[in-house]
């Protein structure tokens, strides 16, 4: 379940404008979420103690919002506070997305909901990205795009289709009309390839290292850039990966680079795909790491590389939620 919110502000207190204006944002709000009615379980809706003349729960259901449970309350009054508002939550059965709406005068309340936000979080591998990616969305209340995925998505289309990988024109030709998606369910990230859902068959050593490989030929990396851009445009969301500050979104306004030292982030990787059942030893996903840094920093197009404007985290002596809690404190500073 989900709580979305919104808020709009009235000309003047008169029945027919709470009915045009309570009607209007709650109109607003279901249209941004494609909210369907039996999915809003709760409309709670609050006004500023300057409006008298109609309930703005009235208002809803007379607006045609009667299918669910309607509640109307007054706010106290407060020194710089909106005069003639509306505020409203809708609780609703959804797990898609959510965005949250903010109409007139209300605009000044949220400046930070009434636009898209991107996040470009980069790093090397095991710097802690794609953890304190999924924390920091869960706490913003927006989308996690784990970008390494579709590169790695790319990789396995090439092991699939038995590409020599090392032949560019052959990777060119696969990649140019690949089948690559992106979808949430419950909030997690699948990565769908030709239609399936290949997030967990993306995650093998293999896949990595030919990830590595396959990111560094310009063609792929035009691909992948073309989709992260246009999902960024579109939600609200974390990008992690290793060039979103410099590449996918250079005017991003909130970029931040996670850094660890080799041995913390193998040690990381090793404890995780431990647990996932992994026989890797550490000694080897340390080789792999410090060979992906290599690949990944010197390869000639878009190479990791921290952006100039961006947050420099440490993250070797912290942990995942305290690194969340830094990332988010220093976005809620900006907005
Ligand atoms: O982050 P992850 O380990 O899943 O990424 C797999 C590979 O994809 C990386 O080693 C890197 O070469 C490539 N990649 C990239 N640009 C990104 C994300 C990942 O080149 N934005």
């Amino acid at each position: 379940m989900k709580a979305i919110r919104g808020a709009t502000t009235l000309a003047s207190d008169t029945p027919q404008e709470v009915r045009e204006k309570v009607k209007e944002l709650l109109n607003a709000v279901a249209d941004a979420n494609s909210l369907k009615a039996h999915e809003m379980i709760c409309i709670m809706l609050s006004s500023t103690g300057d409006i008298h003349s109609l309930y703005p729960a009235k208002a809803a259901r007379e607006a045609g919002f009667s299918g669910c449970a309607l509640y109307s309350s007054l706010e106290p009054d407060m020194e710089g506070s909106l005069a003639l508002c509306v505020r409203v939550m809708i609780l609703a059965d959804t797990d898609r997305a959510i965005k949250h709406v903010y109409l007139h005068g209300a605009r000044v309340l949220r400046k930070d909901l009434s636009q898209v936000i991107n996040i470009a979080l980069d790093g090397p591998a095991g710097s802690g990205k794609s953890t304190v990616s999924k924390i920091v969305a869960k706490k913003l209340d927006i989308l996690s795009l784990d970008t390494g995925a579709m590169y790695r998505a790319a990789a396995l289309k090439c092991i699939r289709e038995g590409v020599d990988y090392a032949e560019k024109s052959q990777v060119e030709r696969i990649i140019e009309n690949i089948d690559l998606r992106v979808e949430y369910r419950d909030g997690k990230q699948l990565t769908l390839l030709d239609g399936k859902d290949v997030s967990g068959e993306i995650r093998t050593a293999q896949v990595s290292m030919l990830a590595s490989y396959v990111s560094a030929y310009p063609s792929v990396r035009a691909k992948m850039v073309f989709l992260q851009r246009k999902i960024a445009s579109e939600v609200s969301c974390v990008l992690d990966g290793r060039d979103i500050g410099t590449n996918v979104l250079p005017d991003c306004p909130f970029k931040f680079f996670l850094t660890a030292a080799p041995e913390i982030r193998a040690r990381r990787r090793y404890e995780e795909d431990r647990l996932k059942g992994s026989t890797q030893t550490y000694e080897s996903i340390l080789k792999d790491i410090n060979e992906r840094d290599e690949q990944d920093k010197n390869r000639a197009v878009a190479p990791l590389k921290c952006a100039e404007d961006a947050v420099i985290i440490d993250t070797s002596e912290m942990t995942a939620e305290e690194v969340a809690v830094a990332v988010c404190e220093k976005v809620q500073e900006k907005i």
